[in-house]
């Protein structure tokens, strides 16, 4: 069984994303179905989109910096309720038993995690189709539940381009005493000027806009 949903894709790399009818599982036992409120356009929907890098599957429904309200959740879940603002971004599934899956690594799963789009996808066949959509079923593992009172369209842009940033800056300790340098204030940049001055590093940007 499958539901439809409404979303934007593109049919070829040359063509404009374009309104199109996506299905979408009904949610498993551990599964979260969510009413998509917010996706952010990260680079990578672009290069994918455009098939700037190699294997894009068409038609290509790009987004990976989703957030949403949560519609239907299976019997198992035990994450977020119905009515709750839930989050996914790169990920919607891994192996979750190799190595790297066990130390919560799911990124570098060994048998290749499943990404948010142009994945195969485990259940429906085909690939796997993203956040420019109006609903998703993701498995609650790969899911996060959003606290209220966030500005949800800032937040959505964390799901990917926040923890592309945040990790990095987590993983070297970066704090007061410390100066960062930023190249570009665009989506991670901008990110990175609001992570590194939150952990009290001083922070440079270099941009080539005077503004
Ligand atoms: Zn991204
Ligand atoms: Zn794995």
């Amino acid at each position: 069984m499958t539901t439809t949903a409404q979303a934007y894709g593109s049919a070829s790399p040359s063509s404009k994303l374009a309104p199109l009818q996506i299905a979408r599982r009904e949610p498993g036992p551990t599964d979260v179905q969510m009413e998509i409120l917010f996706c952010g356009v990260c680079h990578s929907d672009v290069h994918t989109a455009r098939g700037e890098w190699p294997g894009t599957n068409y038609a290509c429904v790009p987004g990976h910096e989703i957030v949403g309200r949560v519609t239907a959740i299976g019997a198992k879940v035990t994450k977020l309720k119905v009515g709750d603002i839930g989050a996914t971004g790169c990920l919607v599934d891994s192996c979750r038993t190799c190595p790297s899956c066990q130390r919560g690594l799911e990124q570098f799963c060994l048998t290749g995690a499943t990404f948010t789009y142009n994945s195969p996808d485990q259940h429906l066949g085909g690939h796997t189709l993203g956040g420019y959509s109006s609903s998703i079923v993701v498995d609650e593992a790969f899911t996060l539940r959003v606290p209220q009172g966030m500005d949800l369209a800032a937040t959505a842009p964390l799901l990917c381009a926040g923890i592309t940033t945040y990790s990095p800056l987590r993983h070297w300790k970066v704090g007061p005493g410390q100066k960062v340098g930023i190249v570009g204030l665009g989506g991670l940049g901008h990110m990175g000027v609001k992570l590194d001055r939150a952990f009290g590093a001083h922070v440079v940007l270099f941009t080539t806009s005077p503004s």
